[in-house]
């Protein structure tokens, strides 16, 4: 008798933490989907008047009347470059947020990798020329012709990885290989010859708003978003990605997707990748 006593106290103490975690759960929960509404709001908020402004700077600064002194005019463009990297501040912040929200849906749909990286080519040769660098895309003759993803998230991310490896590289190459990878996966490789990343940095770049070197980033520009957006993309597409690099002599950043995007695969957030 005493002893069902015990395990019945035992039984509604267990059942108190139990409600009390599960409180504590949904008001964490609600904590962040209040943080992720008020950055998405307050992003876009900010745009339409920035954009607005943006317009007119480049009014001015393309100076149609002849009217404005040299000086005048460059005025009008630094307020349009300064302009244009809050917007581009704020449209990562506003992608970060809608990701953290569960705002941004994956639509598969069968995408031709040729195609892909005829996209990556056109965008990126006319870079390539400009810094005198070599740009390759390889495709392994026993990579899939079509991969079942999303197209523009895929495209985003390589974007994203092939700027930075534009805007850290001042010799030699970039390159963007396609692999099979065996096991219905395919892998995406963005490789430089350009500045590197210290073993030190190389988890923290990931992170928001997190850039190699103060220095380096000050003289790069960029809002350290981009990788931390990419992750969380590649995430979503049920894929993984991975930086090899060594200071000084380069990186390669690997996205690797299953060749058929499956919902079921999809990690959810933090979660240690494998
Ligand atoms: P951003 O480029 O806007 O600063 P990212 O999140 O894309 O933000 O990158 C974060 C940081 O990672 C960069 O500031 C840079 O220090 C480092 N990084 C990213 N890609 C490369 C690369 N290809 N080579 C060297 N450093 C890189």
């Amino acid at each position: 008798e005493e002893q069902a006593q015990q395990l019945e106290g035992q039984r509604d103490d267990l059942e108190r933490v139990n409600a009390a975690v599960e409180l504590k759960a949904r008001e964490l929960e609600q904590a962040s989907q209040y943080k992720s509404d008020f950055l998405a709001n307050m992003s876009h908020e900010l745009r339409t008047p920035l954009n607005s402004s943006l317009i007119l700077a480049k009014l001015l600064a393309d100076n149609p009347n002849d009217n404005l002194t040299a000086e005048q005019v460059k005025f009008a463009q630094t307020i349009q470059s300064s302009g244009n990297d809050l917007l581009n501040l704020i449209n990562d912040i506003l992608d970060l947020s809608k990701i953290e929200a569960g705002h941004v849906e994956v639509v598969p749909e069968e995408m031709r990798v040729e195609r892909l990286a005829n996209t990556l080519r056109n965008l990126f040769q006319p870079i390539a020329q400009e810094k005198s660098l070599e740009f390759a895309i390889e495709i392994d003759p026993d990579a899939p012709a079509f991969i079942v993803t999303d197209p523009k998230r895929i495209e985003q991310v390589l974007k994203n990885l092939l700027s930075n490896a534009f805007k850290f590289t001042e010799k030699g190459k970039v390159s963007l290989a396609i692999r099979p990878l065996g096991d219905g996966q395919v892998t995406f490789s963005v490789s430089d010859t350009g500045i590197g990343i210290a073993e030190e940095h190389q988890r923290s770049v990931f992170e928001a708003f997190q850039q190699a070197d103060g220095t380096i980033s000050r003289k790069f520009g960029g809002t350290g978003l981009g990788l931390s957006i990419s992750r969380e993309l590649v995430r979503l597409l049920a894929g993984t990605i991975h930086l090899q690099s060594q200071q000084g002599a380069g990186s390669t950043f690997s996205v690797t997707l299953p060749e058929e995007y499956d919902p079921m695969r999809v990690l959810s957030r933090r979660a240690p990748e494998s």
